[in-house]
C-alpha cells in the first residue's frame, strides 16, 4: 500500500462514494466497514425519496465501482484502533474481527439450514430472527455469510460440516493490519435517535407505536413481514396511522439540532401506507415541515393525496385506547386547540445522531459529536451525515467534496514529503 494512500471509515453511501471517487482519480484506498456488508443505513430503506426508487441499483452500481477497481481495498467487520503520525503521513492500524466465512462463501445458505441456533435479526431491529449463520442482508456487498460465534451453541459445527466449499473457519483470529496513509475520511454515519427515551411517546409501552427506521423495514419486500405494513399487536393493517414529527430532534431534552430528513421520511411513508393499506387515513402531526429544494415538489404531490392530513401541531402524549389502539393527543397550532385522534398504528419520526464514537480524537467534534468539518487540521476529513444530518444526495456530494480535499492532501504530500 502507498504511504499516499486514502483512508476511509464507515461503508455507507458516504464512505463509498468518497472512496471510489478517490480511487478512480487514481488514489489507493483502504475502506473499513465495522458491520460485515457495506451500504450503512440506505440498504435498511425500502424506498428512497424524492423519487420514490429502491436504494438497491444505485449501491449496486457502486459495488461495480469497488468490485472493477483494485485500488481499493475493502474491509469489513473493521475497525479503526488507533491512527499515529501526522497529516499527510499516517499510520492507520485496523482491527478486523473474524468472520469465521472465507471467501470461498457461494452464499448458497446450507450453512444457515444446518444451523441450530438463533440471533436476534439486528438488520431488521430485531423484528425477527436469523440463524446463528446468516447472510447479513439482502445483496449483501459482499455477497457472503458470517457467523455469530457467540449464538453458536457449545462445540457446535454443524454449519462446517454443511459447507462443501471449506468456507467456515471456527478457529479465525482478530486480525491487525496497519496501512500507511496520507488523510483519512470519517463517513461513520448515523443512528436513530432512541425512541425509548421519549417516555410520553410510549415506545416500548404501546407494541403499536414503531419508529420510522423500523416503518421502511416493515415496507421493505425483504422485511420481517414481507412488505406488509402490520400492527405489531395483532398483525393486522392498520385502518388510521398517525407520524409524529420531531420525536426527540428540536427538542432540548433530547436532541436541540433539526434531523433535516426526516419530514421527507415521513411524507415517503405515508406512501408507502397508502400503496399497501390503500384504506387506511394517515395523519401527520408535524411543527414545521422541512422539505425544502427539490423536495417541494414531492411535499407537494404527497400534499394533495386527500387521505393524507398534515396537521400543524406538536405531539404532547401518546396513550393506550381499546383494541391495541393508541390515543394522540396533540396542539392544533392553526385551529388553537388540543385536539386527540386515535389511531391503530403511531410511527415516531426520531432523528439522527451521529456516530463520531469511535474516531480518533484529532476529529474536530461540535457540541452535539458531529464532525463539522477538518477543523483547522489538514489531513481528517468528514463526510455525510457524522459531518451533519442530510440525505443521501447531499451525502454523495458532501463525500465527493471530502474525497477531493483528501486528494489535495495526497497531492500536497507528494510535492513536499
Ligand atoms: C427513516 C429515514 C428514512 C430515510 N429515507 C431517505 C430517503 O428516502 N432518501 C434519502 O435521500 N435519504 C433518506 N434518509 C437519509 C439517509 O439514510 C442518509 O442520508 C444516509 O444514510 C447517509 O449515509 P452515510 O453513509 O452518511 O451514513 P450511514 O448510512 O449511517 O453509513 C455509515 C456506515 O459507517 C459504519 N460505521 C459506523 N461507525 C463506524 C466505525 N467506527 N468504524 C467503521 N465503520 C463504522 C456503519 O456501520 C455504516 O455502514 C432517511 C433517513 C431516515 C432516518
Amino acid at each position: 500500500m502507498s504511504a499516499r494512500a486514502i483512508l476511509v471509515v464507515g461503508g455507507g453511501i458516504s464512505g463509498i462514494t468518497a472512496a471510489v471517487e478517490a480511487a478512480e482519480a487514481g488514489r489507493q484506498v483502504v475502506l473499513i466497514e465495522k458491520s460485515p456488508f457495506l451500504g450503512g443505513r440506505v440498504t435498511r430503506t425500502h424506498l428512497y425519496f424524492p423519487k420514490l426508487c429502491p436504494p438497491a441499483c444505485g449501491l449496486e452500481i457502486n459495488y461495480k465501482r469497488i468490485r472493477n477497481n483494485p485500488a481499493i481495498t475493502v474491509l469489513t467487520q473493521a475497525e479503526l484502533e488507533s491512527l499515529a503520525g501526522t497529516p499527510g503521513s499516517y499510520q492507520a492500524t485496523v482491527k478486523i474481527a473474524p468472520r469465521f466465512v472465507t471467501s470461498a462463501c457461494t452464499a448458497c445458505g446450507a450453512c444457515a439450514e444446518a444451523c441450530p441456533a438463533e440471533r436476534p435479526d439486528d438488520f431488521n431491529y430485531g423484528l425477527k430472527k436469523t440463524k446463528a449463520a446468516y447472510i447479513p442482508a439482502a445483496n449483501a456487498f459482499p455477497p457472503l455469510y458470517a457467523i455469530d460465534r457467540p449464538a453458536c451453541p457449545n462445540g457446535c459445527r454443524a454449519c462446517v460440516d454443511a459447507c462443501r466449499y471449506g468456507a467456515i473457519d471456527l478457529d479465525q483470529p482478530v486480525e491487525r493490519r496497519t496501512f500507511d496513509v496520507a488523510a483519512v475520511i470519517a463517513a461513520t454515519g448515523w443512528a436513530p435517535y432512541d425512541a425509548a427515551k421519549i417516555d410520553n411517546l410510549g415506545f416500548g409501552r404501546h407494541p403499536n407505536v414503531v419508529t420510522n427506521v423500523i416503518m421502511e423495514r416493515m415496507a421493505a419486500r425483504d422485511g420481517p413481514t414481507g412488505g406488509r405494513i402490520l400492527r405489531p399487536s395483532d398483525g393486522r393493517p392498520p385502518r388510521s396511522v398517525v407520524f409524529v414529527q420531531c420525536a426527540g430532534s428540536r427538542d432540548d431534552n433530547h436532541l436541540p439540532y433539526c434531523s433535516a430528513v426526516c419530514c421527507a421520511a415521513s411524507l415517503k411513508q405515508a406512501t408507502y401506507v397508502r400503496t399497501e393499506c390503500p384504506e387506511a387515513d394517515v395523519s401527520i402531526f408535524y411543527i414545521d415541515i422541512r422539505a425544502g429544494g427539490r423536495l417541494e415538489d414531492f411535499y407537494a404531490r404527497v400534499a394533495a393525496d386527500d387521505c393524507i392530513k398534515l396537521i400543524k401541531g406538536k405531539v404532547a402524549k401518546v396513550e393506550a385506547a381499546e383494541d391495541g389502539d393508541l390515543l394522540v393527543t396533540a396542539e392544533d397550532a392553526l385551529q388553537g386547540r388540543k385536539r386527540s385522534h386515535r389511531a391503530s398504528l403511531v410511527v415516531l419520526a426520531t432523528g439522527i445522531v451521529p456516530q463520531s464514537g469511535g474516531l480518533p480524537a484529532g476529529f474536530v467534534r461540535d457540541e452535539f459529536q458531529f464532525l463539522p468539518g477538518a477543523g483547522g487540521r489538514a489531513g481528517l476529513y468528514s463526510a455525510g451525515c457524522v459531518r451533519r444530518p442530510e440525505e443521501v444526495m447531499a451525502s454523495v456530494q458532501d463525500a465527493t467534496g471530502a474525497a477531493l480535499e483528501a486528494i489535495q492532501d495526497v497531492v500536497r504530500g507528494a510535492v513536499h514529503g
